[in-house]
């Protein structure tokens, strides 16, 4: 175990860090390699953790992200006392920390105690990846998901039933072994119906070791790619009008870098991971300030500095 206090932190700007709190994983989803290259779920000392976020607060850093293939399951393989909640709940209330992420969530592990501390602390960014990997029942029970398309849905409406503003994510696999057109068209239709402001779709690919990669019904690359298109055609609408429901308002965001193009242009987040892109000078770096939005994109919103 002395190894997993090894460098776990990762400090990216001055005011950003990392740090990770689990590594492996128990749910052995079939087509995932994790479980196997990096073991069973281990969680990292919660006196630790705190410590290297109290250090980092001392340095100047304001934002802090939790990692974990799934952090949700945080203290599941010791005692299960001192759970993900007590954790989220511990490191935010470290002086200097304004805003407090985490990923990935795991829907089977993402409880009411988490819900509870976040809808209690403020600086808990309302913004969770929840992957769902399929609309359909048949294919997430090869993929070995441990829950249904309703239990999943179930579970979105109650996050955002607690935290209205909430930015949901998700992951998405297109074109596992067996999927038909039928199950694709229930992945796609439950993308529209819930409405996701980013979803990261990928297509199935086989991992050597795993019970997916030698399953029977592996599907052709170009129906895969086909099925992905038609995916990331509409999930790219649907980010565009999510985000201009964005305009007209105003966020607070912190100035992070330069934005990848353009001259003179700065990069910022919301509290719900949105980018935004201002024009701006190097003072505002690092700094929280506030914006109003006048443009959207699918991928980020434009905002001038109040
Ligand atoms: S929960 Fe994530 S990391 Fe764990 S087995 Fe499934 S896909 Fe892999």
């Amino acid at each position: 175990l002395e190894d997993l206090e090894i460098a776990p932190t990762e400090r990216t700007n001055p005011y950003k860090a990392y740090i990770t709190i689990t590594y492996g994983c128990d749910r052995f989803c079939t087509y995932c390699i994790v479980p196997y290259v990096r073991g069973r779920l281990q969680s990292r000392s919660h006196t630790e953790i705190i410590k290297e976020a109290e250090v980092l607060a001392a340095s100047g850093v304001s934002e802090i992200s939790l990692l974990g293939q799934n952090v949700d399951a945080y203290g599941k393989d010791t005692n299960g006392e001192y759970d993900f909640a007590s954790l989220l709940k511990d490191v935010s209330k470290i002086e200097g920390i304004k805003r407090l992420r985490f990923t990935t969530s795991h829907p089977k592990d993402f409880d009411e105690n988490i819900l509870d501390v976040m809808a209690s602390e403020p600086l808990i960014c309302r913004n969770i990846n929840l992957p769902v990997q399929s609309g359909s029942d048949r294919i997430l029970k090869e993929m070995n998901r441990g829950y249904t398309v309703s239990e999943y849905t179930d579970l979105v409406e109650k996050i955002r039933g607690s935290l209205p503003d909430v930015c949901l994510t998700t992951d998405m696999i297109v074109g596992f072994p067996q999927e038909t057109e039928d199950d694709f068209r229930a992945s796609y239709d439950l993308l529209k119906e819930l409405r996701f402001d980013i979803v990261h779709t990928a297509a199935y690919s086989p991992r050597k070791g795993t019970k997916a990669a030698v399953m029977d019904g592996q599907i052709d690359n170009k129906v895969k790619a086909t099925r992905l298109n038609e995916l990331n055609a509409m999930q790219t609408l649907l980010a565009r009008e999510l985000n201009e429901n964005y305009v007209g308002k105003k966020f607070e965001i912190l100035v992070d870098g330069t934005a990848p193009i353009g001259e003179g242009l700065l990069q910022g987040r919301t509290q719900t991971d949105k980018v935004v892109i201002i024009k701006g000078g190097p003072e505002y770096m690092g700094r929280y300030i506030d914006v109003n939005i006048v443009r959207a994109s699918h991928w980020s919103l434009e905002g001038e500095i109040i």
